[in-house]
Order: C-alpha cells, then sequence, then structure tokens
C-alpha cells in the first residue's frame, strides 16, 4: 500500500480512512495525487452517480454559482420549484421538502409521521422499523437505525421506534395488534449498509396493505437506493409500491449535497408554513445541479441502459466466482449489488486499492458495488476482471 503522511490532527477522527486522495475525476475513473488511476466502482457511497465531472452537472453548477449560490427560504427559489417539478414528475409523489443530506430527510419523514399522528390524536406516535436498518446519524435516525454500534454511548436514544426483522410481515402485524400507537413505518426497500439485503417484494406489498388497513404512512428510505441505482428512478417504481413518503439524498445531487422527502395523498398535505425548515435546503446551486442529474436520469432509455449494465455486472461477476467455495451469494439490483462471503473480507478494500479499484465492504462480509450509472460495457469487464482474482484469492 502507498505511503501518505499522517493525516491531520486538527480533524476529529471520526473516519479511519484508507491511505490515499484523489485529486481528479473523469466518468468512471478517479486520479490521485500521484497521478495513479482507479476505477470507482463505489462512487462516494452512491452519490457520483452520473460519474465525475458529468457534463450536464458541471455546466448546471458553473452556470448557477456564477450567478446565485444561496438566498435561503425566505424567497421564491426558481431552481427550487423547477427541481420541485421534476422531482415529483419522476417519482410519481406530489409534493417535496428540500434538505442537505439524507439523515435530514429522515428525520422530514420522521417528523412528518409524528405530526400526522398527532393530527389523529395520537400522543405519543410509534414508528416501525427494521433489524440492520440504516437510516442515519442524527439522534432520531440513530435510533431508527438497527445497529447497536451506531446507537452506543448515544443514549438516551429517540424514542417511538419498534423493530421488527426485515421480511417478517407476522412480526408487523403482530405489533400493529399490541401499539395501537403505531401511524408508520420506515424501511429500506434494499438495505444498503446493512448488506444489500433486500426486502421481499410480496413483503412490501403486504406493508402496503397492512398500512392501508391501519391507515398508516408507508414511508420508504431510497437516499441509497433511488436516482436510478436500482434500474428505477425509485426502487418502489420496480416493486409497483405506491409509498406515501419516500426519502432520498446520495445520488440526487452527483456530489453536491442535497436531500429530498417526497410525499403524496394525505402525506403531502401534513406540513404547513412553520413545521420544518431548513437554512440550506433546497439552495439555487443545489437545485440547479439536482435539476441536470434529474434531467438526465429522466432521458429516454437511461434507466434501461442501467438495467442491462446491471445485468452485465451480474453476470461477469457470477461467471468469473462460479464455484468459487467461499462466495455465499450476489445479490442486489440493478447497478446495486452485494457479494457476500463466508467470512469476514474488509481486507478486501485496501487489496482493491492497491489493484485500482475502489470498492466497500459493509455488513463486514459483503463487497458492496456502486458504479456510476453511466459505466461503459468495457469497464464493467474492467471492473470484474480487476475484483474476481482478489476474490478468489481471498478463500
Ligand atoms: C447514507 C444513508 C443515509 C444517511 O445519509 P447521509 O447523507 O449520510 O445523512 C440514510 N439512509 C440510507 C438508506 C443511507 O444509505
Amino acid at each position: 500500500m502507498r505511503r501518505e503522511p499522517p493525516v491531520s490532527t486538527t480533524l476529529m477522527p471520526t473516519y479511519s480512512r484508507l491511505p490515499v486522495t484523489f485529486s481528479r475525476g473523469e466518468g468512471s475513473w478517479l486520479w490521485d495525487t500521484d497521478g495513479r488511476r482507479y476505477l470507482d466502482a463505489l462512487c462516494g457511497i452512491s452519490v457520483t452517480t452520473l460519474g465525475h465531472g458529468h457534463p450536464a452537472v458541471t455546466r448546471a453548477i458553473q452556470e448557477q454559482a456564477a450567478r446565485l449560490v444561496h438566498t435561503s427560504n425566505l424567497y421564491r427559489i426558481e431552481a427550487q420549484e423547477a427541481l420541485g417539478d421534476s422531482l415529483t414528475a419522476a417519482a410519481d409523489m406530489q409534493r417535496v421538502f428540500f434538505c442537505n443530506s439524507g439523515a435530514e430527510a429522515n428525520e422530514a419523514a420522521i417528523k412528518l409521521a409524528r405530526l400526522h399522528g398527532h393530527r389523529k390524536g395520537i400522543e405519543r406516535p410509534g414508528i416501525v422499523v427494521f433489524e440492520n436498518a440504516f437510516h442515519g446519524r442524527t439522534l432520531a435516525t440513530l435510533s431508527a437505525t438497527g445497529n447497536r454500534k451506531i446507537q452506543a454511548g448515544f443514549e438516551p436514544l429517540v424514542s417511538g421506534f419498534v423493530r421488527a426483522p426485515l421480511n417478517d410481515i407476522a412480526a408487523v402485524e403482530q405489533i400493529a395488534q399490541r401499539n395501537p400507537d403505531v401511524v408508520a413505518v420506515l424501511v429500506e426497500p434494499i438495505q444498503g449498509e446493512g448488506g444489500i439485503r433486500a426486502a421481499s417484494p410480496a413483503f412490501m406489498q403486504a406493508l402496503r396493505q397492512l398500512c392501508d388497513q391501519r391507515g398508516w404512512l408507508l414511508m420508504l428510505d431510497e437516499v441509497q437506493t433511488g436516482n436510478g441505482r436500482t434500474g428505477h428512478y425509485f426502487a418502489a417504481q420496480g416493486l409497483n409500491l405506491e409509498a406515501d413518503v419516500i426519502t432520498t439524498a446520495k445520488g440526487l445531487g452527483n456530489g453536491v449535497p442535497i436531500g429530498a422527502c417526497l410525499a403524496r395523498g394525505p402525506a403531502a398535505e401534513v406540513f404547513g408554513a412553520g413545521h420544518h425548515g431548513s437554512t440550506y435546503g433546497g439552495n439555487p446551486l443545489a437545485c440547479a445541479a439536482a435539476g441536470a442529474v434529474v434531467e438526465t436520469i429522466s432521458a429516454p432509455g437511461f434507466l434501461d441502459r442501467v438495467q442491462a449494465a446491471g445485468e452485465r455486472l451480474h453476470r461477469a461477476l457470477s461467471d468469473g466466482l462460479r464455484d468459487c467455495e467461499h462466495v455465499a451469494e450476489l445479490r442486489g439490483s440493478g447497478l446495486m449489488l452485494g457479494i457476500a462471503l463466508k467470512h469476514d473480507c474488509g481486507e478486501l478494500v485496501g487489496r482493491a486499492l492497491d489493484a485500482g479499484l475502489l470498492i466497500n465492504v459493509t455488513a463486514g462480509n459483503t463487497i458492496r458495488l456502486l458504479p456510476p450509472l453511466t459505466i461503459s460495457d468495457a469497464e464493467i469487464e474492467e471492473l470484474a476482471a480487476r475484483l474476481v482474482p482478489l476474490i478468489r484469492d481471498f478463500g
């Protein structure tokens, strides 16, 4: 591995960083400060989904930055109104609140669900969440997260979350019977940090039915799965699922921070003036970047290409890893893929870096691939050619 000077001690050491600094990016590739080139199969954790330096996004950022960066939500914002129109259309939703991150998008959804509950006369509204879920690092979202490591040391946690195993509709029905204060369900269509584990289509439809019966809001955390990642604008659309609330962030700004909480039906009528806010949320710069992202992903044929690319990558990996004893499962959808090994494999991240490939490992044993949605066929073959031998040698 490369030698680098130690990270500045002025930074709070909340991350253990890999010993590499990138100085330039183009499409699916990044260059480090020594000029070495890496294939980016992670996209800054599903953020730069159109690749680095996408021309339409770069142009939108440059033009908006030169004209006007920020004014606040005390005034009308042209780029925010335009993005509201294009994003709700792409999502089949009706209204949107803009913020700056995934955690903030989920905070908005949690507040919306609670206010909806209070309007129904429920004083302590509850939200069903799932084991292994990840919803963010703020106090409410880490409380909703199903990972003790993320919560430990930050008690008292925010109350009002009721946890169930994923894909266990009987467990959720039991909660419904025992807990009249529940008002909503918050679920990732595919758990990202939790190891690329999908909620089954049957489970999601059963959740929808249960929500209809009980008057609960079905809220999907699409922070990672949204913006084309699974080959649909939102994973909900691939499941033919009508959500009441969808949260997103990550890929929405292709690297410019922005989050969104979308709603439809009664959920779209919950927030009024003064109920929620954000100084930066939906500012002209972020909305101009996101506007270019939504337009690019919504263009005819784009999502079909993501599906084809996902199938090609899946095939290249399953062919390359056939009869590889220590590989347990290849899972995911579109260009959100997980390769679960039978043992922990965090070490592979450094080995891949040495091989000029950026990947990530989640849940201890699952290699997570989130390559750019714009990845070419040749780059998909290159990705597999770099990754497969590393996995085969890691028996
Ligand atoms: C990354 C992520 C979040 C948190 O997003 P931030 O922008 O880091 O706050 C929330 N939910 C899911 C599913 C995520 O993948």
